[in-house]
């Protein structure tokens, strides 16, 4: 296999977020999770009912993150938790993350988007959704905040294979997920998305079929999550009647994949996460134990070094 040269001079052998936010902003950016009370047409019924298959949306988002609360509330209590946490000035980035932010009429979000930038503290917005929540006008409103501010829009993907898609109940296709893709991109609208490593039918070491196809999609960012099976989903029940569609992976398994997927990245894409975190409380079976993100992180970077491998070693354009 061909190897390019180590082109990362630091200790983290990829394109790390938190490097890359620093590059814009000239300081640490902190991102503020807002649940502005959207829902998902993936569970209302205009697209399909009872959701993504392993989706429940409950109970993981920071205490000053609620649908109960305003924009504005949600925004002045999450800088007040982060300035008590890190205790230095920073900038923020609003991060509607709950269901499916875009979602509303093009005047609704305009007016939920402004909210959040009328604080002089926030420095762009994240706007996580669906690739078939977008339409023409919603993207010309992004387009032009974008044009003022940092924002990107975090498509959810999950895989590139349309058949596991349908097994998820995703209700989206991969194709139309990759054309929304490239229209924001052309858009020169930052694009995030994000994919699911160990879904039914998809076991973990055969992501890496996949990531050919996702190196060369126009992608500003990227996000990688371990499939969990968490309480209270459409999963649970399947996984409980028929254990054999889910195959949990070790920890130590995982940082194998996940090293092996981001030799084969795209080294232009910038790594936002590669796993995720769920208290255990809320988990069936992928269960780690207490570890935090950070944590896992860390044994990855410790992996990459130790293995003298970086993202995009055998990447092929
Ligand atoms: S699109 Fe997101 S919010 Fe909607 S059902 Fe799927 S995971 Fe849940």
């Amino acid at each position: 296999m061909q190897e390019s040269k180590n082109p990362y001079q630091n200790e983290k052998r990829y394109q790390s977020y938190s490097e890359y936010l620093k590059g814009i902003f000239g300081s640490r950016v902190q991102k503020l999770s807002i649940d502005a009370g959207f829902t998902c047409p993936n569970r209302d019924g205009s697209i399909g009912r009872g959701g993504c298959i392993y989706c429940n949306n409950e109970g993981f988002s920071p205490s000053y993150c609620h649908a109960a609360k305003s924009i504005t509330q949600q925004i002045q209590e999450g800088i007040e938790f982060h300035s008590v946490r890190y205790r230095r000035a920073q900038q923020y980035l609003a991060y509607f993350q709950s269901y499916t932010n875009t979602y509303a009429s093009v005047e609704k979000l305009e007016k939920m988007y402004n909210e959040a930038l009328s604080f002089n503290d926030v420095a762009g917005l994240v706007i996580g959704t669906r690739p078939d929540c977008v339409n023409n006008e919603i993207l010309d409103l992004i387009e032009r905040i974008s044009k003022k501010v940092y924002v990107i829009i975090e498509y959810g993907v999950e895989t590139t294979n349309e058949e596991t898609l349908i097994t998820i109940n995703r209700g989206h296709s991969y194709q139309l997920a990759k054309e929304i893709i490239h229209e924001t991109a052309r858009r020169n609208i930052k694009t995030g998305a994000h994919f699911i490593i160990n879904l039914p039918g998809e076991p973990a070491n055969t992501f890496i079929q996949q990531i050919d196809e996702i190196s060369a999609l126009p992608l500003t960012s990227i996000k990688f999550h371990q499939l969990q099976v968490l309480r209270n989903t459409v999963l649970e029940k399947k996984y409980k009647s028929d254990p054999s569609i889910f195959k949990p992976i070790t920890l130590e398994e995982y940082l194998d994949i996940i090293i092996e997927i981001v030799e084969h990245l795209n080294p232009n894409i910038v790594i936002e996460r590669i796993a995720s975190e769920v208290p255990p409380r809320h988990l069936v079976a992928g269960n780690w134990g207490l570890i935090r993100y950070t944590e896992v992180a860390r044994l990855f970077e410790n992996k990459m070094a130790e293995k003298n491998t970086w993202q995009g070693k055998y990447y092929k354009k």
